[in-house]
């Protein structure tokens, strides 16, 4: 597993060890054996549609859309989406961010599984359960590839359910 996973110091700012996952995106038995992975431990029969986290969970998330026939949901960075948005802006562990949804992304009540790469602070993933709510989604679960949990990412998202592949 370790090659899929490649340490990038100083990425991208000074102190800072990013976690790169593009090894294992090109790797295909080891994409599929991911997204299987993800879908095994939700069940295909949890959720409604899937939502990704722009711009590494958009292809986590079409991937898990495509095998269980279900529709993908993009969360974008600001200024990308054409309609009417809800916008939620948040700390990073490196700089601030903002994420937009659109108001109209969901039919109320629809179960929406979000997929990310990784949970860092869990900034990001607040940011995109809270929106998802507001714009009328029931989060059925949040999933990783890979959690760092010595940032505690995780305890910012309860009481929802958080689900990591790998930990570190
Ligand atoms: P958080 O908001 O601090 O949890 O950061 C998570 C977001 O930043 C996700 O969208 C990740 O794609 C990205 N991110 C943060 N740290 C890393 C890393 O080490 N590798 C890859 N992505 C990261």
């Amino acid at each position: 597993m370790a090659e899929l996973a490649l340490d990038v110091p100083d990425f991208p700012q000074q102190g800072i060890l990013f976690k790169d996952l593009t090894p294992l995106f090109a790797s295909g038995p080891d994409f599929a054996a991911t997204i299987d992975a993800i879908v095994a431990h939700h069940g295909p029969d949890s959720f409604d549609v899937v939502a990704g986290i722009e711009a590494r969970g958009f292809m986590i998330a079409s991937a898990i859309a495509y095998a269980t026939g279900v529709g993908v949901v993009p969360v974008r960075k600001v200024g990308k989406l054409p309609r009417q948005t809800l916008r939620a802006t948040y700390g990073l562990e490196y700089g601030q961010a903002t994420l937009e949804l659109h108001t109209d992304a969901f039919h109320p009540g629809q179960r929406v599984l979000v997929v990310d790469d990784v949970l860092a602070t869990g900034g990001t993933a607040e940011a995109t359960l809270n929106l998802i709510e507001e714009a009328g989604g029931v989060v059925a679960g949040f999933t990783v590839i890979l959690e760092l949990a010595f940032l505690e990412g995780r305890k910012r998202l309860k009481p929802r359910s958080v689900h990591a592949l790998l930990t570190v």
